[in-house]
């Protein structure tokens, strides 16, 4: 049967083809190294698993209203007071299968078909593939070094801005200027913002600020979206939820109740359980620690550039002195060295490549790294 028109011309996410052609390569007994996303080698806290093993001993987990169960919502509502400080209540919750099914939600209610939607680069493939599948406009302009007057009025007109703080993949973390210059713009143009703040745990310098960390933020319009994925190392739970003015949560609500009802209650259990958990500190310190390692790597490679994130599971290499094809660079090194980035052209900046670094034992990122400065040097000294 024909596919629709809709989903003929949309692509699978490149982060997920990726990750998905390496499992491919690894069911048939390749041995490859995996750094084109993100997968934690932590588990999920202990009072995560404590949380299920009780969950699992209730007589049912029933079918909970589809925003969320109402003691999680409350009790994630105590969260973004308390770590966020933004001021929202239980009926400014709705908890997702993931930040992913959150930002859907969010860009569908929020805006129409043609719609433009400005999205910074280097961006996370989810932004401008959601924008696609919902026949929004994304309009991507370059990653700035720092966000201020200048630059948001030089912005078109749009609907909305979407912002990640943590940045996937620089690790640019947004100071309070910035915030306030973003909030400012918001009020003069009308503009709304969707931020993503899925990283907010993974800070190593510095500290990670809320823009709806203010009393007018439903009068702005800005949707927070949380996940577990990465703060929590949580990637295969399938918990997020977004912060948002009660009647786009009532929107939201009207969207997901025929596509998926409520999050399975479990797993309501356990993210309320994991943003309850604190700061993931031995996790942090690990994940430090293989940061200052691949740094150490790379170090005075005279074909890449890459500096030290401020968060983040992600190092970002320039590699433009070398080549500009960055996919090609990326599919001779897997099929040679069996090693597995990201091309920046998937994120939106040909001439890099994302590394992710936090999975696997030490050796083996070592391993990987080396097989990647091997290719390098190797391409570096035939040109
Ligand atoms: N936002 C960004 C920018 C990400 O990179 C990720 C993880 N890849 C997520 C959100 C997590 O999404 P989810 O909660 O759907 O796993």
């Amino acid at each position: 049967m024909d596919l629709s028109r809709r989903i003929a011309r949309s692509k699978p996410l490149a982060t997920t083809a990726m990750h998905g052609r390496v499992d491919a390569m690894k069911a048939c007994g390749d041995d490859v190294i995996d750094f084109s996303i993100a997968i934690s080698h932590f588990q999920a806290p202990p009072t995560v698993l404590d949380a299920v093993q009780h969950g699992l001993a209730q007589p049912y987990l029933p079918y909970t209203a589809v925003a969320g169960d109402s003691q999680i919502r409350a009790r994630l509502a105590a969260k973004v007071v308390k770590e966020n400080a933004i001021p929202a209540r239980p009926e400014e919750i709705l908890v997702t299968n993931g930040a992913k099914q959150a930002l859907y939600q969010a860009l569908y209610v929020m805006a129409d078909p043609g719609d433009t939607v400005i999205i910074f680069k280097p961006h996370w493939p989810a932004y401008v593939a959601t924008c696609e599948l919902l026949e929004l406009k994304p309009v991507l302009v370059d990653l700035p070094l720092e966000i201020n007057d200048t630059l948001l009025d030089s912005l078109p007109p749009a609907r909305i801005l979407i912002i990640n703080n943590p940045h996937n993949p620089t690790g640019a973390v947004l100071k309070q200027q910035e915030l306030d210059c973003i909030a400012a713009w918001m009020k003069r143009t009308g503009t709304r913002a969707i931020v993503d703040e899925s990283y907010e745990k993974l800070i190593f310098d510095g500290s990670h600020i809320s823009l709806a960390a203010r009393g007018n933020w439903q009068e702005l319009g800005i949707v927070t979206l949380y996940s577990a994925s990465q703060s929590y190392a949580m990637m295969g739970w399938r918990a997020g939820f977004a912060v948002a003015p009660a009647h786009l949560v009532a929107a939201m609500e009207t969207l997901q109740g025929p596509i998926t009802a409520a999050a399975p209650m479990l797993m309501q259990l356990a993210m309320a359980a994991a943003f309850e958990s604190g700061e993931p500190d031995a996790m942090l310190e690990d994940y430090r620690q293989r940061r200052n390692l691949v740094l150490d790597l790379v170090c005075g490679l005279p074909w890449m550039t890459m500096h030290c994130p401020a968060s983040g599971p992600y190092l970002w290499g320039d590699i433009s002195s070398l080549t500009m094809d960055t996919i090609h660079f990326s599919e001779q090194l897997l099929a040679e060295y069996a090693v597995a980035v990201m091309p920046g052209e998937a994120l939106g900046v040909p001439g890099y490549i994302r590394i992710g670094y936090i999975s696997d034992d030490v050796a083996t990122l070592r391993r990987g790294v080396q097989a990647i400065i091997h290719f390098g040097n190797r391409l570096h000294n035939a040109a």
